[in-house]
């Protein structure tokens, strides 16, 4: 068979334990017999971050400004344990905070539904997404104990020597604690657009919400900011796309979501973004079953799996045990980077390939074949659970 051709490389971030061994056997197995792989390879495991001072992980992200479309594999974050397990020099900042501040983007989030891995909400019929404010808020705080009485304030000194602004926070009588956070209009801005892109490109209605009955200036600023670009640039697009854009109250959004029937991408900040998302992916069956493509305003895509390296599976792997490791994450990151790939390059038969993949991937689960995580939970009957490697040559043989 004559390979499918690509035009432009994909930016590869390789990573680390388990994930790193995923990602080869899915390249291996899945994608190189069948497609003429063109990349531009990052190593961004936890040795060359060390050995290059990080500056692979900044390399990568340029390069995925320069090429547009990026493939990522879970990466380790250090911590004091990991500078003692791999002698670092420093402990390295997160590389998806690196990335993410490089290429400024919002983070999707979607659950992989299939069939036998049913959503503990009976009437999820179709994914949910998740739009995740990636600035700002409790992320970039400032925070205070409060030790005794005395006076919080919010101080604002304009650069232009214009009047000092203070407001009082609490005039404390006892002790306690206090905290600062910001936001950014550009932020706030870019982070609308990135879901109305996302919400036209895929066709599904975009839902945010936030709390701007208690928070009047800072949630309202963020209400304010989504429906003035609505209004200006989306309104007419998201008609002729027969979509709808729905602003409602964080705690509305939350009852509501829960009664409905999925298929929309629900726009979070930052916070909310967190914790919602490891709610739906745990309500629609397994963190191993999500994506997530980061989106920047301007135009560029990074793909990856939501779940981490799997740090536990990998020291069984290490230590000679087989492992049941879920690589259905990483297939998408995949499968969702060549689709993007093939669409912006004119590549059909790129396009087509990335669908028969997942294809292949869902029909291995639906015919009773799956990794333990999935065999552990699944409603199909008699489910045959195997190992990393089985799982990824069940899928080849279907490919
Ligand atoms: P994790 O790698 O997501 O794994 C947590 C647990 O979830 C695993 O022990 C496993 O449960 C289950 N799990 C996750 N993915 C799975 C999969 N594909 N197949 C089967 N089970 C899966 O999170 P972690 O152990 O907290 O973090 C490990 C490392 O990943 C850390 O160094 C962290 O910094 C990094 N991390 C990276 C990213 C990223 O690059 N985007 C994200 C999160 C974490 P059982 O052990 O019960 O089987
Ligand atoms: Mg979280």
């Amino acid at each position: 068979m004559e390979k499918i051709r690509m035009t432009t490389p994909l930016v590869e971030m390789d990573g680390d334990e388990m994930t790193r061994i995923i990602w080869q056997l899915v390249k291996d197995q899945l994608i190189c017999p069948f497609v003429d792989l063109q990349t531009e390879y990052y190593d961004l495991g936890l040795r060359n971050r060390e050995a290059t001072k990080d500056q692979v992980t900044v390399d990568s992200a340029e390069a995925t400004k320069r090429l547009g479309v990026a493939v990522k594999c879970a990466t380790i974050t250090p911590n004091a344990a990991r500078v003692d397990e791999y002698g670092l020099s420093q402990m390295w900042k997160s590389p998806n905070g690196t990335i993410r501040a490089i290429l400024d983007g919002t983070v999707f989030r979607t659950p992989i539904v299939v069939k036998g891995i049913e959503p503990y909400v009976r009437t999820w019929t179709k994914p949910i997404t998740i739009a995740r404010h990636a600035y700002g808020d409790v992320y970039k705080n400032t925070e205070l104990r409060i030790p005794g009485p005395g006076k919080v304030e919010l101080v604002y000194t304009p650069a232009d020597g214009s009047p000092e602004v203070r407001a009082t926070v609490q005039d404390f009588a006892e002790p306690g604690i206090a905290q600062g956070i910001h936001n950014l209009d550009a932020s706030i801005a870019s982070f609308a657009r990135a879901s109305f892109e996302y919400a036209l490109s895929t066709r599904q209605d975009l839902w945010f919400a936030a709390k701007d009955t208690i928070s009047k200036t800072y949630d309202h600023r963020f209400k304010d900011i989504y429906q003035e670009i609505f209004d200006a640039e989306y309104r007419t697009r998201f008609e002729e796309a027969g979509i709808s854009y729905f602003y409602t109250l964080i705690d509305d959004a939350v009852a509501r979501v829960i009664r409905s029937e999925g298929g929309f991408i629900w726009a979070c900040k930052n916070y909310d973004g967190d914790v919602m998302s490891d709610m739906l992916s745990t309500a629609f069956g397994s963190l191993a079953m999500m994506t997530s493509v980061l989106v920047s305003p301007h135009g560029y895509y990074e793909y990856e799996a939501a779940h981490g390296t799997v740090q536990r599976h990998y020291y069984k792997h290490l230590a000679g045990e087989e492992t049941s490791t879920n690589s259905v994450a990483t297939i998408f990151a995949w499968t969702g980077a060549l689709r993007k790939r093939g669409e912006l390059d004119g590549l059909d038969d790129l396009v087509a390939f990335a669908s028969r993949l997942e294809q292949a991937t869902l029909a291995t689960i639906e015919d009773g074949e799956m990794t333990g995580d999935l065999a552990a939970i699944t409603t199909l009957p008699n489910p045959r659970k195997l190992s990393t490697q089985d799982f990824i040559a069940a899928v080849a043989s279907r490919l």
